[in-house]
């Protein structure tokens, strides 16, 4: 639940921080400057101040939640898919010729950006791929909390088997509660042993439905571009049995891919759109930087105007850079926008000071 500090509600009622104390103290309460209150409490405080106070923690909060959709209200939506597995194994191989193929078989020379995730077509039914490389990206976006991904393919090369990052891909995925698809990969090399894979796997649950389990397999070849359709299938599969939806009706919500500082066109990062639709005009807040969509861009380069539920797309118009993983709003009004990106960039330069402190403490002691 949100609080708010003795000294935080001080200055934002304009009070000195020592009249609250000792208000407080009156009340009952022994506490200092940096003492948590909650909601009720600062209310009443703010009241014998005789201010009216329009608590920001908990506009925080309300627009931090996402509003429940009406089952009505959901439509099915694209699924998002990681590709993990041990270096080498052939994950980039694997991305490239998923994406190369696709691009071949739509648009003829269609020119691929680099924006961190792409969406491929397979019967007029889209996937969209997360490129970001994959562990770092998924146990970041996960230690704030972003769920991104739907599906996890675990790429196992067929020549090397289960090796330590396969075993880490597993447990991070098993952690987040993605389901796994077994792309035994390199299966063009002669050594390559894929049943030795599946054997290998067992003793992680991963049990091929050849051998009595439910997990999927697909024997691919990235580099001689082998059953890469097949792979696709089977991610439609998943995503039908999982049956992924999401209300494209109201304003967007998502996860900042990716972001950079681009000299041309100032702050730009990738957004996967997973609830609502994106406008172009759209004000919003990721982490602690507001903007307004100027313009948006697909994976090919293309301007979109819009873009809906797991839709990934560059967004030219942030006032800041923000971090991978911080979670994208958008807001009907700027003022709601910029009051929430400099709460957040108040409690960030809040935290910044305390570890400094912190540390000039240490530092003294250390002397001592
Ligand atoms: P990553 O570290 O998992 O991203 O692996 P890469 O995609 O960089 O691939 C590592 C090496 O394996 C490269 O030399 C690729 O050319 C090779 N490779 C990837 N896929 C295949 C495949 O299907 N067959 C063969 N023979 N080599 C592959
Ligand atoms: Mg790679």
């Amino acid at each position: 639940s949100e609080s708010i500090t003795v000294g935080e509600l001080a200055k934002r009622i304009g009070v000195k921080a020592t009249d609250l104390i000792r208000v407080l103290m009156k009340m009952g309460m022994m506490v200092t400057i940096n003492h948590p209150l909650d909601v009720d409490t600062a209310t009443l405080l703010a009241a014998e101040f005789s201010y009216e106070i329009e608590n920001v923690a908990i506009d925080m909060d309300e627009v931090l939640e996402s509003t429940p959709d009406e089952p009505e209200s959901l439509k099915k939506r694209p699924s998002v898919v990681t590709i993990m597995g041990h270096v080498d194994h052939g994950k980039t191989s694997l991305l490239d010729a998923i994406r190369e193929t696709n691009v071949i078989a739509g648009e003829a020379g269609g020119i691929t950006q680099h924006i961190g995730a792409y969406a491929v077509e397979l019967n007029g039914r889209k996937i969209t791929f997360l490129d970001t490389p994959g562990h770092e990206a998924f146990t970041a976006m996960r230690a704030r909390g972003a769920k991104v991904t739907d599906i996890v393919i675990l790429v196992v090369a067929a020549d090397d088997g289960v090796m330590p990052q396969t075993r880490e891909a597993i447990n991070h995925s098993k952690a987040a509660g993605v389901p796994i698809i077994v792309a035994i990969n390199k299966i063009d090399k002669p050594e390559a042993k894929p049943e030795r894979v599946k054997q290998e796997l067992m003793e992680f649950g991963l049990v091929s439905e050849e051998w009595g389990g439910d997990t999927i397999f697909v024997e691919v070849s990235a580099k001689k571009r082998v059953n890469l359709p097949d792979l696709l299938e089977m991610i439609l599969l998943q995503a039908d049995v999982m049956d992924l939806k999401a209300n494209p009706d109201k304003e967007a919500r998502g996860t900042i891919v990716e972001a950079k500082l681009d000299r041309g066109r100032g702050p730009v990062a990738t957004v996967l759109v997973q609830e609502g639709t994106l406008k172009i005009g759209d004000y919003f807040v990721a982490g602690v930087h507001f903007g307004r969509v100027r313009a948006m861009l697909n994976d090919r380069g293309d301007k979109v105007l819009a873009a809906g539920p797991s839709m990934p797309v560059e967004v030219i118009g942030f006032t800041g850079v923000p971090d991978a993983g911080d979670v994208f709003i958008s807001l009907p009004d700027e003022k709601k926008a910029k009051e929430i990106a400099s709460y957040r960039q108040q409690k960030l330069r809040e935290t910044e000071l305390a570890k400094h402190s912190k540390m000039s403490l240490e530092q003294l002691y250390d002397k001592i």
